[in-house]
């Protein structure tokens, strides 16, 4: 442990700014399409820029350390006590929380296959072993998720649906986990896509931290909810975790604009029936679009599709640079081990059939 082991640790990858391949590619910014981060296509609501607005005249104080409005709001909406939530700078910052306040240095981790990137950052970060369990279907194997649980495990992650595949676990197949996991093995149920769910998917996860003390629900402020650039995520747990991870959270590290934004995001629920339909809608245009250009992609439950765009192993990062030239940027997920696809999101229709011409066009080449 120390700058050695810190430099083995491969950086997260995120998806090329406007600017960068503008610049690249010689191209107009605003001829660019970006389908790359899961971003929500309508931007920030509205009624999260108007609470900006109002929190900004009081910038020059600190933000609640506590936040106490948010979680207060937080705490309304999903029927538990303030004292259960743990605010985080975006949901990364829960998972990071997490593996510092449960997790010691030789200590296990365990997640799947092809789940998200930051659980194998977090857990590398404090120094732990990870126990990767191969998928089923591009999705989590909990059976064999819970046969991988060692003595020394503390943390399991379990992204839900899941980034880059898009897979989604029904509800009794996690409960049935639970109910098995040993007492010390904290359970990160990692939701950032829950809200584009349809109906007959949801289900109460944030009850579920009534019945099970070892579970952290995690959710985000940056899918659905259309604030990726602010920063809001949070937790929720009972008061035995949640203590553990307050102590070791950065005191402000949500700050004043992303609170407010946040408050008036989970209230309005316009906009977020906005995003969750225009999703539904676009995953139609982009199956569709898959189906008659015969590739075959993930069926998934996220605001972004995982799409086999080749079969060699150089697939994605060719398909990726023929869509940069034409000005539409997209996620070659390589470094998850799936070099012949790409996790393309769901964006406004327009875009969306910028991207659908474009993928045409280059697997024609
Ligand atoms: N969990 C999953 C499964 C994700 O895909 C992401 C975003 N890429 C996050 C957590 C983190 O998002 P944020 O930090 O913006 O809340």
């Amino acid at each position: 442990y120390g700058p050695e082991y810190v430099r083995a640790i491969a950086p997260y990858q995120a998806g090329k700014p406007i600017a960068e391949v503008a610049r690249e590619f010689g191209l107009d910014e605003e001829a660019i399409v970006k389908l790359a981060s899961n971003e929500n296509p309508f931007g920030v609501p509205p009624s999260a820029v108007q609470a900006m607005t109002a929190a900004a005249a009081d910038l020059g104080r600190y933000p609640d350390a506590n936040g106490f409005d948010l979680k207060g709001a937080l705490s309304k909406r999903y029927d538990v006590p303030a004292e259960w939530i743990t605010l985080g700078n975006g949901s990364n910052d829960i998972l990071e929380i997490a593996a510092h306040a449960f997790v010691e240095r030789g200590q296990s981790v365990v997640y799947s296959q092809y789940s998200f990137a930051v659980y194998a950052l977090a857990t590398q970060g404090v120094g732990a072993r990870h126990i990767v369990v191969p998928a089923k279907d591009y999705g989590h194997d909990l059976p064999a998720m819970l046969a991988a649980i060692q003595e020394d495990t503390r943390l399991v992650f379990i992204a839900n649906p899941n980034n880059p595949t898009g897979t989604f676990i029904p509800a009794a197949d996690i409960q049935a986990f639970l109910d098995k996991v040993p007492a010390g093995v904290v359970v990160v149920l990692d939701e950032a896509y829950n809200e584009f769910l349809a109906e007959e998917n949801q289900f109460e996860s944030a009850e579920w931290v009534k019945k099970y003390p070892n579970l952290l629900v995690s959710r985000t402020f940056s899918k659905a909810y259309g604030l990726a650039g602010l920063r809001v995520g949070f937790g929720i747990a009972q008061p035995a975790l949640t203590d553990l991870m307050n102590r070791i959270r950065q005191p402000f590290n949500v700050n004043s604009m992303a609170q407010a934004a946040a408050i008036a995001a989970l209230n309005d629920k316009a906009f977020l029936k906005q995003s969750a339909t225009n999703n539904a809608a676009g995953y139609q245009q982009f199956t569709e679009a898959f189906d008659k250009l015969g590739l075959q992609y993930v069926p998934s439950y996220g605001n972004f599709v995982l799409v086999k765009v080749g079969n060699d192993l150089a697939a994605g990062a060719r398909v990726n640079l023929a869509l940069l030239k034409q000005g539409v940027i997209v996620r070659p997920v390589g470094n998850y081990g799936l070099p012949e696809w790409l996790r393309i999101s769901i964006g406004l229709p327009q875009e969306n059939a910028v991207l659908i011409a474009a993928l045409t066009k280059a697997l024609a080449q």
